[in-house]
């Protein structure tokens, strides 16, 4: 069998910094911090950093007067962040700087006059975070069919942002919808979706091309990882998510000659490896061959927040 393994593939600069983050606080003020929500969306992760000393929890009245509260990579609403403060927590925001610049959009939209339109999906941690950011209504947008349902004629003023993770084709087939129902539509002046959301989906696309079948390694709850099957399925290639080797069906890639792996962007590469490693003891004597694709090389570095960075020089 061949294997030949996506490029890029696995962590992205938010996710690294996110788990910086959570490791620089328990060093900084020691063990345990609490971690609204999980801190990026893979279950690997979150365990390892509860055996480091990081309390994971789904609501601030969990966290002791004082204790030290990280918010996730996804972002949180001003509510949150306001009602954590006000109970005595010690603040440190996780949130990637891209999606804190779609909320910092979304804010301007919204001072500007605009009905504010987010493309995304419901109950996403980065969609309530987002919605929660701004101080007006925000008009939810999942697939093509809501742009008919919105309330607004085409001369109110209307403007949309995105969610980070979305499918690069899906988000322009409704992108094409919102502006053929309002011609004035106003969009991001930066790309929503992330360069890392854009590379992965993009490097697989290019890699469906060679392989009958694709292997996606990521979180059941991960966004941009349920993207990268979505990617494979419509290139006409069968995709799995499995989230740990164990989860991969022997039967599922038998007869496979030239499989495509990749993994999505909060899934850190040991579990990849333990992925091959699961298809080489599947294969039994029959040797796997695994080829690393070209693809872009990704250099974004994010800086911790100014509460941190200093313990990290
Ligand atoms: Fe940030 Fe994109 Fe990574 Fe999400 S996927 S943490 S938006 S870089």
């Amino acid at each position: 069998m061949n294997i030949l393994l996506a490029q890029p593939r696995g962590f992205c600069a938010g996710v690294i910094r996110a788990i910086d983050i959570v490791e620089q606080a328990l060093r900084l003020y020691g063990a345990p911090v609490y971690v609204y929500h999980e801190i990026v969306h893979n279950p690997h992760v979150v365990k390892d950093l509860e055996r480091k000393g990081a309390i994971f929890v789904n609501e601030l009245e969990a966290i002791p007067a004082g204790g030290v509260t990280i918010f996730s990579a996804h972002g949180v609403s001003k509510r949150i962040e306001q009602t954590s403060k006000a109970m005595g927590h010690l603040n440190i925001d996780a949130t990637c700087p891209l999606v804190a610049k779609v909320h910092a959009q979304a804010e301007r939209f919204v001072a500007q006059g605009y009905h504010l339109v987010l493309i995304g999906h419901a109950g996403h941690d980065e969609v309530i975070g987002t919605i929660g950011r701004v101080d007006a209504p925000v008009s939810l947008v999942g697939c093509v069919s809501d742009v008919y349902e919105l309330p607004f004629t085409e001369f109110d003023p209307v403007a949309y942002v995105t969610q980070t993770t979305l499918s690069l084709n899906d988000t322009l087939e409704i992108i094409m919808a919102l502006k053929k129902r309002y011609p004035k539509l106003l969009g991001p002046e930066l790309e929503g979706i992330c360069y890392a959301t854009q590379n992965r989906q993009h490097a697989l696309k290019a890699l469906t091309k060679q392989v009958e079948a694709v292997v996606v390694v990521g979180g059941k709850n991960s966004s941009n990882s349920a993207r990268l099957v979505e990617v494979a399925l419509k290139q006409g290639v069968r995709a799995v998510l499995v989230e740990r080797a164990e989860d991969l069906d022997p039967n599922w890639v038998k007869g496979v000659e030239r499989l495509g792996v990749t993994a999505g962007a909060s899934t850190p590469e040991t579990l990849l490896t333990q992925v091959l490693e699961q298809i080489q003891e599947n294969c039994g004597p029959q040797q796997i061959q695994i080829t690393q694709t070209p693809g872009e090389q990704e250099s974004t570095v994010f800086k911790l927040p100014s509460q941190l960075s200093a313990l990290s020089q």
